[in-house]
């Protein structure tokens, strides 16, 4: 375990306990998300160190859903039909911000985004994951050779038009060194399209440490619109748009319930996460938000 004495986006020393959250995919353990009193930012403190995190992601949820054939697969097969549904819309939006060029799917996981970029023929497409087994699964159904995370520091600056992180950069331990790299690689014209679960939605604060989008210890940090923002600007960046994942809130209602051993948690997280995002439509707090990011 290795705890961090300073918030990773502003230095302040000032954090609190916030919140005590267990990890109910892999290990069972109990984690404390801290808050920076200054800049509000969350994240799970005390966290397995680099070197040890990997036991932490060796579950049917990290390694193989695809295969999965008992227990949850119902959901995931709702799961696969909707992420396949807005493969399109995300291409969609990309490309009102680069028509084309080379794109980086980054944290590319079992390749369908990167799939579906490359059928779309638009893009030069290349993906990036820490996994060997997402690499080798990504490789024998699509046929594709994703790049190794350490890869990433051999990338010629500038040499991006698009980088894409669905619910990636929550689960990066060197967060301040991996924007620094982004900074470099990211083309002056290029875009970044970078989803991450938003800890002040109406699901987050209903399920508390139940709520699915804390995923602890996997998830580092649990950002909202105020630190993600802080943390963007920091980098040289700024937010240009942001945007709800709308389906992420059914799909992270219908996890919360089941870690609360809830009845019928299909029905109930499909009611909660259509009742998160009826708020959200006025507050603008969606359980998942993709901000769009370009150079400042
Ligand atoms: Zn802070």
């Amino acid at each position: 375990m290795e705890t961090l004495i300073y918030c990773p986006i502003c230095n302040s020393e000032r954090l609190t306990n916030e919140l005590s959250c267990k990890d109910f995919v892999a290990s069972g353990e109990t984690f404390m998300l801290s808050r920076c009193s200054q800049c509000s930012f969350l994240f799970t403190n005390p966290r397995p160190a680099l070197s040890n995190i990997g036991k932490y992601y060796q579950s049917d949820r990290y390694v193989s859903h695809a295969a999965n054939k008992s227990g949850l697969s119902f959901m995931y097969r709702i799961y696969d039909w909707v992420r396949n549904y807005s493969i399109g819309q995300k291409i969609r939006l990309i490309r009102k911000y680069n028509q084309s060029g080379k794109l980086m799917d980054l944290g590319c996981g079992l390749g369908h985004f990167l799939n579906g970029v490359v059928q779309s023929n638009y893009f030069d497409a290349i993906g990036v994951d820490i996994s060997d087994d997402a690499i080798q699964y990504v490789k024998k159904t699509f046929g594709y050779t994703v790049l190794p995370e350490s890869s990433l520091s051999n990338q010629p600056s500038a040499s991006l038009d698009v980088i894409t992180q669905w619910h990636v950069l929550e689960h990066v331990h060197l967060l301040n060194d991996r924007m620094a790299t982004l900074k470099r690689i990211l083309n002056p014209e290029g875009t970044m399209f970078i989803a991450v679960p938003n800890s002040n939605s109406w699901d987050a604060k209903y399920y508390q440490s139940f709520w699915d989008g804390y995923d602890v210890p996997r998830h580092l940090y649990h950002f909202n619109q105020q630190s993600f923002t802080q943390l963007i600007e920091k980098h040289g960046f700024k937010v240009v748009q942001v945007l709800p994942m709308v389906f992420d809130a059914p799909y992270i209602s219908m996890r919360s319930e089941v870690h609360q051993h809830n009845s019928i948690p299909f029905i109930k997280g499909a009611f909660f996460g259509s009742v998160s995002t009826i708020k959200a439509l006025f507050s603008k707090e969606y359980s998942s938000l993709l901000f769009v990011v370009k150079h400042q």
